[in-house]
């Protein structure tokens, strides 16, 4: 396995051989995208477009550059995920500013968004209360009032440092006055009806924790992932909810993980709380989203 100090054997400190020997590290130590995440994290050093490098790759570095740039490598080869390590992260074609108190946010979740978006084209006008359960870095809401200008959403998440993280991003994105964050557990700091509770709560088991990849258990936050013996724990408490925070015929939609779609859909049905049950699938083929009208009688 070759190491960042390896890199003192070269000369010349441009761009072109600079990656290279980054690209070699990364790879030596069975990192999947090695190219990119160079790229990505030299890119975060100089603070230029990756494009900048296929074109000027002569540029030498300075000392300053390539000290964080080796420090930057040495980290991702620890296994940090490139987010943590530049500080930020695109969805929905924003950016996020992330930290190590939120979940870096999943390009299946864009799925999730996608189909509270769907619902929403087909209702009329007026204005939509939107509740997110786990907010995280504010990925789904922050996402949601930039589609949604009529929307008026609450966010919420048990950590605060997580809300903090959320707030600046509904500002860097420029729907702060959309949004409302709020730290509780679960339903505890909300009150009202709304047309659309959205979640990607943790859905990830005890036995399946101890299985994640490295780059997930050691740095991302266990209580954004974790959720009881069999993952289900907070789709459960989530879909009880609806019965007292979904207004009849509002919308639940949460992300479930691999593998949940029988259990999520049993415990749907059993609350009698809901028809029109529906799932989607990612583009992986995986079942993603459970999708519930809150009936508009009983329950
Ligand atoms: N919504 C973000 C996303 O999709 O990228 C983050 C989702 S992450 C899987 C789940 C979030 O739920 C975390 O931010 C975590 O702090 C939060 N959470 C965990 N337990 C909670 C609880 N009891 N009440 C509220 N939020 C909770
Ligand atoms: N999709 C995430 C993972 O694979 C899990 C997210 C969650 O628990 N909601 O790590």
């Amino acid at each position: 396995m070759l190491l960042m100090d390896d890199l003192n054997v070269i000369n010349d400190m441009n761009i072109f051989n600079v990656l290279s020997e980054a690209i070699q590290v990364l790879a030596s130590c069975g990192c999947a995208s090695p190219g990119l995440d160079a790229e990505v994290l030299l890119s975060a050093c100089l603070k230029k477009d990756r494009t900048h490098f296929h074109i000027d790759r002569e540029q030498s570095l300075t000392e300053h550059e390539l000290q964080e740039f080796r420090r930057y490598i040495e980290r991702r080869r620890s296994g940090e995920p490139v987010a943590y390590i530049v500080g930020k992260k695109e969805f929905w074609s924003l950016p996020f500013e992330v930290n190590k108190h939120v979940l870096v946010p999943r390009p299946e979740t864009e799925i999730l968004v996608e189909e509270v978006l769907k619902l929403c084209a087909g209702m009329k006008a007026g204005n939509l209360r939107i509740l997110e359960i786990g907010t995280g870095c504010g990925a789904i809401s922050v996402s949601l009032a930039h589609e949604l200008k009529n929307a008026q959403i609450i966010a919420t998440d048990i950590s605060q440092e997580a809300i903090k993280v959320a707030s600046r991003n509904a500002q860097i994105n420029d729907v702060a006055n959309q949004i409302s964050f709020l730290s509780g557990n679960l339903f505890e700091p909300v009150s009202g009806k709304f047309d659309i509770i959205v979640s990607n709560p943790p859905y990830i088991s005890k036995k399946e924790y101890d299985c994640l990849p490295s780059g997930v258990r050691d740095f991302e936050p266990e209580s954004a992932l974790l959720s009881g013996a069999d993952g289900t724990a907070f789709h459960r408490e989530i879909i009880k909810a609806g019965g007292i925070y979904l207004k009849p015929g509002g919308w639940s939609f949460m992300e479930i993980g691999a593998g949940q779609k029988e259990m999520v859909e049993y415990m749907l049905n059993e609350s009698n709380l809901y028809d029109s049950i529906a799932f989607r699938d990612d583009y992986a083929g995986i079942e993603r989203v459970a999708i519930a009208r809150r009936v508009t009688t009983g329950g």
